[in-house]
């Protein structure tokens, strides 16, 4: 995610509904929230979804979504009872593994579903989901408008963090579950189609044409996203992969950044590794959005967007989407590095000298830059400090380590940990590995203080003051 100068920070605490619905077999009731301390309703307890199989059926001029939903999982105990995530909607019914199943709606976004039999420990089970409505988006204090958004064609398209694809199908909508997806979206002829990962042949019936993007690598499910819309679309391939970029109405100017994504996706791979996606691509909107975001595959652009921006959302293609977050409060995970991306870019091919702009940025930085934690920054606050104070910690991490070090860092952690989820601990655990001794204090200094470094953490190994 890459947000405009313009967003402001604020904070909201989300609190817990309380879970007030009785259960009526033995076997446990999987949790309302997988248990993230920043979001506790996000997610879901008791089971661990290895597939989405999403269709809907979209009208622009109602608004009109219809989805038939089948969410797949691996039960992680004897569940009597479990929830999915949907926001809004109107559920016609639920079954599991074909019989019809009760279900109730609870909270902000639970859909308490109690399946006629209990689900073994260890078993696989589908739950079918139909549902209808208007999906709606929701206003971030940060981020501004948030998830399922209609677009100024008449379209539509969903970008939203932390949490989105709850807004239009049911979900364990949190990044440490991830899972395939496919999704099948049929629209009005004339109107056409974007998603994550591979498109299978569209084809038309009675006025509707059906459109098919499947993500074969699991993905965390803020990462998908559907754009609907008279799209252009650019097709061509990246090292034996498709690629495939949509142009909404208005954004057909952003082809001439967009010719440059295969050169931009040689360069990150020399610096994490390679390419860890098997599509690659982009969706420019010409909305002026808050964000840009990392969707799978294949990001979506605020009409803002310039080549820095295509740089950073593609570097989280690495750092977010193929290594995914456990928590929200290391987001710094994904948003540090995605932001240093952008230095890296502008030293190699700018050649700007990037020990300069630290120096310049660091003497110019405030209180209130400083006061900023980049790791545990409480919720509310994740989209801050981890883009510009990040991209200075990571770089103060570099002259700590140094170059080779740096660069080795880098390309295990994408190795260690890709097409899984990891967390801040492991991240620092690597850094210690590497450095082949401990650098507490470097790190409590940059990630974990909400203070100014010390001049030893501001200006380590070559960098001098
Ligand atoms: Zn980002």
């Amino acid at each position: 995610m890459l947000l405009t100068a313009t967003a402001l920070a604020a904070c909201t605490t989300p609190t817990r509904q309380p879970d007030t619905s009785s259960s009526p077999t033995p076997g446990t009731r999987g949790a309302a929230g997988v248990g993230d301390p920043y979001y506790p309703d996000d997610g879901n307890g008791g089971y661990d979804v290895t597939g989405y199989d999403v269709a809907i059926k979209y009208d622009p001029a109602t608004q009109r979504l219809d989805g038939d939903t089948t969410v797949t999982a691996t039960a992680a105990e004897a569940l009597s009872q479990f929830n999915l995530d949907l926001t809004g909607m109107d559920v016609s019914s639920v079954e599991v593994d074909g019989t019809p199943a009760k279900f109730a709606r609870t909270g902000a976004h639970e859909l308490v579903i109690t399946p006629a039999a209990t689900i073994t420990h260890g078993g696989t089970f589908r739950t079918r989901v139909t549902y209808a409505g208007t999906p709606q988006s929701t206003k971030d204090p940060v981020l501004g408008v948030n998830g399922w958004q209609k677009a100024t064609s008449g379209g539509a398209y969903v970008a939203g963090e932390p949490h989105s694809a709850s807004d239009w199908f049911p979900v364990n909508d949190h990044p440490s579950d991830k899972a395939t997806f496919r999704l099948t979206a049929a629209v009005p002829d004339g109107w056409s189609v974007i998603s994550n990962g591979r498109e299978e042949p569209p084809h038309s019936e009675a006025g509707w044409t059906t459109f098919t993007w499947v993500e074969s690598t699991r993905i965390a499910p803020y990462l998908t996203t559907v754009g609907i819309d008279h799209w252009t679309f650019e097709r061509s391939t990246y090292n034996g992969i498709p690629l495939v970029s949509a142009y909404a109405p208005g954004a057909e100017d952003k082809k001439t950044i967009e010719a440059r994504l295969p050169e931009v996706l040689d360069f990150l791979s020399a610096e994490f590794g390679p390419y860890p996606q098997d599509a690659a691509g982009g969706i420019f909107i010409n909305e002026d959005i808050g964000f840009s975001l990392e969707t799978q595959t294949r990001p979506i652009y605020a009409k803002w967007t310039t080549l820095d921006v295509i740089v950073h959302e593609q570097a989280h293609q690495w750092f977010g989407d193929t290594v995914s977050l456990n928590r929200w409060s290391d987001v710094c995970l994904n948003e540090c590095f995605a932001s240093y991306a952008e230095v890296l870019w502008a030293e190699a091919k700018n050649h700007t000298n990037i020990d300069d702009v630290y120096r310049k940025a660091v003497t110019k930085a405030d209180d209130k830059f400083w006061n900023r934690k980049l790791v545990d920054m409480g919720p509310g606050n994740e989209f801050t400090a981890v883009y510009d104070k990040g991209q200075l910690a990571l770089h103060a991490l570099r002259h700590e380590l140094g170059d080779d070090k740096f660069h080795t860092l880098l390309t295990t952690w994408i190795a260690t940990h890709h097409d899984t989820t990891a967390t801040w601990s492991d991240f620092e655990t690597l850094v210690n590995t590497t450095a082949g001794h401990p650098i507490t204090p470097f790190l409590n200094a940059w990630f974990h203080q909400a203070s100014k470094p010390a001049d030893q953490f501001l200006y380590p190994g070559t960098l001098h003051k």
